[in-house]
């Protein structure tokens, strides 16, 4: 059914509770054209291009849990295209321009709120770094603007410009925001449901049958599942997986952590990136402050934040945002990430022929997850990797051809 003003009205009169089952809990079958390990926002959009774009139906999703219950479920929501190598713009912008009409496709209101996403400088050493990189943003064709401290000022009227971190300018992305993640993973699990992709929760893969370079079937919780092809959605568990399919992935697991404050009016019309204090902070629509930091220092699968980084995060929030030490928190949870050696994704092809990759997003696959579905279906339609993901393929570790975004924006995120 399409969800509408008139849909709304309707329920309404019989008090919202005969709206029909968003999804199917199909049982599974013995086998699919295609299995997709993982059933966070990469792994249903895959299913979703998959079926709508290459007419690739016969397709399931299973997920060890619940779907968006990793990290595509726990993130800070932050999307945007404001990378330095082009390679990296280019496909974070078309990720970006399908969020711009991702509500209309999936009938599904995503709560897109392009806001912009401005970064802070805080020494003179900041401010050039970030001199280069709006400049590259703007060169690879992506809106980027620099900003005097004025104009940060202005944009952010709570923000302390003269603390012990003076700001002394910044950057923005007009563009960039954030959307809501919990409906972006409902909205492409709905879309892929009624074109007859089976989603199937509580199904854990735990072993890999193979044969001849290829992978057989899957072991899961529910039973052996074949299929002709199978793509690996899982982030921060990317590691357990392959060595289940037996090799070895680049990438470390480390915990990201996040908190949100009570609701309250609205207050911060810009998602804030201080980069020098590695810290960022947005307001969603639901009036909640939403702040973030830096992973964990140490590997981990535990799928919480330390205290450490948690203290380190509000001290650097109330010394730059002073009025801000007033809120509540009301929540703080982690997820596990999956970071690679130059902090790009793995996408494409795996040592096994017909099982493909989708992983190291590490602390930035959200803002992918349009883009990520759509070229990897793609790639699992025809065998071959689409354009814009040929730079992130697993062989760039062995040709030395890294992607280094941290090191080329002097930041992490
Ligand atoms: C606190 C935090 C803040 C973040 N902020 C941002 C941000 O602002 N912007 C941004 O772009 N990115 C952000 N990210 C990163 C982003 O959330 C991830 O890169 C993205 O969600 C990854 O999506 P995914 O679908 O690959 O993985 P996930 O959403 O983690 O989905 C993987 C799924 O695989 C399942 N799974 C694992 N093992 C198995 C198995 N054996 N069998 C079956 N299923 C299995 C898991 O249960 C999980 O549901 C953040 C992450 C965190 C943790």
């Amino acid at each position: 059914m399409r969800y509408s003003i008139w849909s709304l009205a309707k329920h309404a009169l019989s008090g919202h509770r005969r709206w029909p089952q968003v999804w199917r809990s199909p049982e599974p079958r013995s086998s699919y054209d295609v299995v997709i390990v993982g059933g966070g926002g990469h792994g249903l959009a895959t299913a979703y291009y998959l079926a709508k774009v290459h007419g690739i139906r016969n397709v399931a999703v299973l997920e060890k849990g619940w779907l968006g219950g990793g990290n595509s479920g726990r993130n800070t929501q932050v999307t945007r295209s404001n990378y330095f190598h082009r390679v990296s713009t280019e496909f974070f912008d078309y990720s970006l321009r399908l969020y711009e009409s991702l509500g209309r496709e999936l009938n599904f209101n995503v709560m897109l709120s392009q806001h912009g996403v401005l970064n802070t400088a805080h020494s003179r050493h900041d401010l050039e770094t970030m001199r280069r990189w709006a400049n590259a943003i703007r060169i690879n064709g992506v809106d980027s603007r620099l900003l005097t401290v004025d104009e940060v000022k202005q944009l952010v009227p709570a923000i302390r410009v003269d603390g012990s971190l003076p700001v002394l300018g910044g950057f923005i992305q007009p563009r960039g925001g954030i959307s809501r993640h919990d409906a972006v993973n409902w909205a492409y699990a709905r879309a892929a449901n009624a074109l007859g992709v089976d989603i199937i929760q509580n199904c854990a893969v735990q072993g890999f049958e193979r044969s001849g370079g290829k992978v057989v079937a899957v072991q899961t919780s529910q039973g052996r599942i074949a299929a002709g092809s199978y793509c690996l959605n899982v982030a921060g568990h990317s590691t357990q997986l392959a060595e289940l399919a037996g090799f070895r992935l680049p990438l470390m697991s480390m915990a990201l952590q996040a908190m949100v404050s009570e609701p309250v009016k609205p207050m911060l019309d810009v998602t804030l990136f201080a980069p020098a204090l590695k810290i960022y902070i947005s307001q969603t629509d639901r009036g909640e402050v939403l702040i973030g930091g830096s992973a964990d220092i140490y590997n981990s699968f535990g799928q919480r934040g330390s205290f450490a980084v948690t203290r380190e995060v509000l001290a650097a929030i109330v010394e730059l945002l002073p009025s801000f030490s007033r809120l509540k928190l009301m929540r703080q949870w982690g997820g596990v990430v999956d970071i690679s050696p130059d902090t790009s994704p793995i996408m494409g092809a795996s040592p096994l022929q017909n099982l493909y990759l989708n992983c190291g997003w590490g602390t930035g696959g959200y803002k992918a997850i349009p883009g990520g579905g759509a070229t990897m279906a793609y790639t699992i339609a025809n065998g071959t990797p689409h354009p814009l993901i040929t730079a992130f393929g697993l062989d760039r570790f062995a040709r030395a051809a890294l992607v280094d975004e941290g090191a080329a924006a002097g930041v992490a995120h």
